[in-house]
């Protein structure tokens, strides 16, 4: 994704089986390899992190109009 990957978008090189096709590759970003897992981000659990991703995105969304 040459121009990055806007909020909410599903990021082409993530596969159905819900893995990183690049992963492990020189071509996967910087900001994907570079992220270090936090207890804050991740918290006890798989709903936490959602949450938390889910927040990060609507406050990194762009506006529209
Ligand atoms: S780790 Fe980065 S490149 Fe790989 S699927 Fe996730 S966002 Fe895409």
């Amino acid at each position: 994704m040459p121009n990055g990957k806007p909020a909410g978008v599903r990021c082409v090189q993530l596969g159905e089986d819900l893995r990183c096709a690049i992963f492990g590759r020189p071509e996967r970003p910087a900001c994907c390899s570079g992220l270090q897992p936090q207890l804050e981000m991740c918290g006890p659990d798989r709903e936490s992190a959602l949450a938390w991703l889910t927040l990060l995105e609507a406050q990194t969304r762009p506006e529209v109009g």
